[in-house]
């Protein structure tokens, strides 16, 4: 954990993202009723509040949680999404959303503090564990069978970081926003054919849990076309 400035200047809450994301999609033919929503974020407890509020306003998601919010449905997982969207004349639309998450207890990234636990714990700890993995020399190429998302997200990181020094947590958490979009950008690649067509936003972030109140910074949206 290490102390930021002011890490996230710009973020906005919860409800303001999802206002957002229904202002930034609608004109595009992306509501509720039309979409199905995929969402991709970690496994820990603190994003329940924003797994409510996605199904509060879309229905219900297609879950492509894992640890860090990689998504690991792979090609099966998506082909499995698609059938289930929304089917409008002959078109089908995913809303794609990849929002790492982190701590901001007290201004200090990474720490956050949860009921019923002394001190302040690490969020996200799977991305805390995987630079801690990166600094100790772990070379990321082996995927664990009983580890299997840790050293997943290990291995992905690994990827882009290298060996040497290791990014702090706010750059680490950037990196894994862009892995998780590139990976979603690669499995909804080849969806889509001219007899059916398939609509996709893919829209991404950082969730920041500040202190009282969680946050998205760093928003991203993407119109993919369909192929043909
Ligand atoms: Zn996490």
């Amino acid at each position: 954990m290490s102390a930021d400035p002011a890490p996230y200047a710009g973020a906005v809450t919860s409800e303001e993202f999802l206002d957002l994301l229904e202002s930034e999609l609608g004109p595009h033919g992306f509501t509720p009723s039309t979409a199905l929503p995929l969402l991709s974020v970690c496994r820990d407890e603190l994003m329940a509040d924003l797994r409510r509020d996605v199904r509060r306003r879309w229905g219900h998601f297609f879950d492509v949680a894992s640890l860090g919010g990689l998504p690991l449905l792979g090609r099966t997982g998506i082909r499995a999404a698609l059938g289930h969207a929304p089917l409008d004349g002959v078109r089908h639309r995913l809303v794609v959303l990849a929002l790492p998450h982190v701590g901001l207890e007290g201004g200090v990234v990474g720490s956050v503090s949860r009921p019923g636990v002394p001190g302040t714990t690490s969020a996200c700890g799977a991305l805390v564990e995987a630079r801690r993995a990166l600094e100790a020399g772990v070379s990321g190429v082996v995927v664990d069978r009983h580890d299997v998302e840790e050293s997943m997200l290990v291995n992905r990181l690994h990827d882009v970081v290298g060996t040497g020094t290791v990014p702090g947590l706010v750059e680490v958490t950037e990196i894994v926003r862009r892995i998780a979009v590139d990976e979603l950008r690669l499995l909804v690649r080849g969806l889509s054919s001219p007899e059916a067509p398939v609509d996709v936003a893919l829209v991404s972030g950082v969730v920041v849990h500040a202190t009282g109140a969680d946050l998205v910074a760093d928003i991203g949206f993407e119109l993919l076309e369909p192929d043909a």
